[in-house]
């Protein structure tokens, strides 16, 4: 492993209060690194991979019923958390991709119904 990724920032990562979930997947669909799944089988519920959890925040900012809290405990993994980080980066990439694509063809748009 590299000096800079001894060195990477580690947030705590977080876990999900089953009880309170109503299952919406939100954070599931919001989170960058796809750490969060969903067993449809048996006992319905939405679960945290530790190990792909960057700490990021974002589930617990857009849970409706605040039911995803900091798990405080968890010591990570810096390997697995360079691996998450990674994904999450990868993914940040393609989004950006999509998003220049969406914005240039808009302008093309806009300079045809101009032109
Ligand atoms: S804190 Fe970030 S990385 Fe961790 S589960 Fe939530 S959205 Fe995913
Ligand atoms: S956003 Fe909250 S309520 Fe919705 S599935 Fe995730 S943990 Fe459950």
């Amino acid at each position: 492993m590299t000096e800079a990724r001894t060195k990477q920032s580690v947030l705590p990562v977080v876990e999900i209060d089953v009880g309170p979930c109503i299952n919406c997947s939100l954070c599931r669909r919001a989170c960058p690194t796809e750490a969060i799944n969903y067993f449809s089988t048996g006992h319905r519920t939405h679960v945290v991979d530790k190990e792909l959890c960057i700490g990021c925040d974002i589930c617990v900012k857009l849970c409706p019923v605040d039911c995803i809290h900091l798990d405080t405990e968890y010591t990570p993994n810096l390997e697995k958390l360079a691996f998450a980080k990674d994904k999450a980066r990868a993914r940040a990439k393609r989004v950006r991709v999509v998003m220049t694509a969406r914005r240039e063809r808009a302008h093309r748009a806009k300079e045809k119904v101009h032109a």
